[in-house]
């Protein structure tokens, strides 16, 4: 097949935040000379800073931008991550763990859940985190690396992530995207230039012009501008799908403070009576936030229940960021594709958002063009990443709708709201029988759904039939040597803080 287009070179990507310097990062352990990449970014307008936790998918990242465990650690003030506590959200006074990885361990025919299910009813079952190796290690406080050779234990695939410190993350992505020959133009894009010659590359950007008069040209460009949407919202026009009425929190206060011993390694969400908090410990500090609806809840009030709920004293000002929950109607659109929070935003309650960036920049250098750019290639990248932001709305909708809470308008008013399609029929059969669904675009598997829906108090009707091919005496010995076996594995492990100290310990800040 003949292809008579220009061969397609330069690489430019607008704006240095974690979604511009980690696409750098993958880009450049990918692309080699003749390609170039080059990044503007502008460090009077800054990054936004916020963005600590991650999910276990962020090893595929690491991997894919040769990034080393220790090291990145180390830099990042960075800890580990086996899941996130929430308190508050169903009832307040109630608290649950979604803990990464597997519930349980399979036996045939059915899930493992299906028996927990069962025993529940008959009151023989332990708590659903006795089965959770990720949320007994981080109850206990501990953590180790998995352990693969151990086939048959938990600790073979014992599921993590990190918190980190984004502005160090940036900074990490930034000093390894150099030294593979990126480069970095400092300044800010004060105009965005478009190719008006007619053609097939009409209408593409052909250029941006830097407040210094330079013009940076290029062939692709990655708006990684974040809200500013400087390419594809600004220059482009591509559309905006609103979805507040889902998603009803639009504003947070960030504000760092105090380390609190011990150093935990997981987060914690905690509901408020208009949003929540989130808590984020890293080696150096604690990141805290409180994500609110401002039709709900004033922005003085939202910043004293903030204050009021740290468990250290506060290490600087408390910080304002407005957000609008949705997605760009199409990420890619002619040479621009739109990567981080100018491609959407879904609010940080399960830490998804740099995992969308990570997905973005890995699912264009899979379909990354010769040269030309073909409609059909531009439609599949878009609907994969359509699907991947609604699957991640529609789980962290079920956190907001699936509440029992009595204390005011807002939980009222999600716990009443009509639900996406996928996620009511969803709840319906596992309020039916159980069974979770799996869909091959979800993020989160079914575990997850599990630990959401159970903690938040949906209950199944019933077990499936098949649970009772198992001997009930047969079942509570299976689950008691599932849990046995899993307390005997957090007792190995090391305390989470003496773990760091001897893997990744970061410099004293
Ligand atoms: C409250 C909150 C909490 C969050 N928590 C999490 C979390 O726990 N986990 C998670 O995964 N994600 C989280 N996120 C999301 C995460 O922070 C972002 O997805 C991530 O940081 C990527 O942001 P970005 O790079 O798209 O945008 P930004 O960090 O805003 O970067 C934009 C870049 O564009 C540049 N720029 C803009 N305009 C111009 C211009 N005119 N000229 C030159 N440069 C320009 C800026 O200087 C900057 O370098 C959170 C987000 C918010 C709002």
């Amino acid at each position: 097949m003949e292809n008579t287009a220009k061969p397609l070179r330069r690489v430019v990507i607008v704006g240095g935040g974690a979604a511009g310097w980690m696409s750098a990062a993958a880009l450049s352990a990918v692309l080699k000379p003749p390609y170039e990449i080059r990044l503007v970014e502008s460090e009077e307008i800054g990054i936004i800073g916020v963005g600590e936790a991650t999910i276990p998918l962020i090893k595929m990242f690491n991997g894919l931008a040769q990034l080393d465990e220790a090291t990145f650690l180390k830099a990042t003030q960075g800890t580990f991550k086996l899941g996130i506590e929430f308190v508050n959200w169903g009832r307040v006074g109630e608290r649950y763990f979604h803990g990464f990885g597997r519930v349980g361990k399979p036996l045939w025919p059915v899930d493992f859940t299906q028996y927990w299910l069962r025993l529940r009813a008959l009151g023989r079952a332990e708590p659903i985190d006795a089965y959770v190796v990720s949320s007994m290690a981080a109850k206990a406080n501990r953590f180790m690396l998995p352990k693969p050779e151990m086939q048959n234990s938990p600790l073979a695939d014992l599921a993590y992530a990190y918190h980190f410190d984004a502005s160090l993350y940036a900074r990490h992505l930034r000093a390894l995207s150099e030294r593979r020959g990126v480069r970095r133009t400092e300044g800010k894009v004060v105009r965005v230039l478009l190719d008006e010659a007619p053609g097939p590359t009409h209408g593409h950007v052909r250029a941006v012009q830097m407040e210094s008069g330079e013009m940076v040209e290029g062939d692709l460009f990655l708006d990684c501008s974040g809200f500013a949407g400087l390419l594809a919202d600004k220059a482009l026009g591509v559309g905006f799908e609103d979805w507040s009425h889902w998603l009803p929190c639009d504003r947070a206060w960030a504000v760092p403070s105090e380390s609190t011993k011990p150093l935990l390694p997981y987060t914690r969400s905690t509901a408020h009576s208009a949003g929540w908090q989130w808590r984020i410990p890293l080696q150096h500090r604690v990141g805290n936030g409180h994500v609110y609806s401002s039709q709900h809840m004033s922005d003085d009030e939202a910043a004293a229940v903030l204050l009021r709920n740290l468990d250290a004293p506060a290490l600087a000002d408390p910080r304002l960021i407005r957000f609008k929950t949705g997605m760009r109607k199409d990420a890619w659109t002619r040479n621009v594709v739109a990567i981080g929070m100018s491609a959407g935003f879904v609010e940080p309650l399960e830490s998804t958002a740099l995992h969308l960036v990570q997905m973005g920049v890995a699912g264009l250098i899979e379909a990354f063009p010769h040269s030309g750019f073909d409609p059909v290639e531009i439609a599949e990248y878009n609907r994969q990443s359509r699907q991947r932001y609604e699957s991640v709305r529609d789980f962290i909708v079920l956190h907001y709708h699936l509440n029992q809470r009595e204390d005011g308008g807002f939980w009222q008013a999600c716990a009443n709201m009509a639900v996406p399609e996928g996620l009511r029929w969803r709840m319906a059969l596992y309020a039916a029988s159980g069974r979770l669904v799996y869909v091959d675009t979800d993020l989160f598997r079914e575990p997850s759904w599990f630990e959401v829906m159970e903690g938040q108090n949906l209950r199944p009707k019933r077990w499936l039939a098949l649970t009772e091919l198992q001997g009930l005496e047969d079942t509570v010995n299976y689950l008691k040597g599932v849990s046995d076996t899993i307390a005997n594995c957090v007792s190995v492990m090391p305390e989470h803080s003496e773990f760091i100290r001897h893997y990744c310990q970061a410099p004293k800040m």
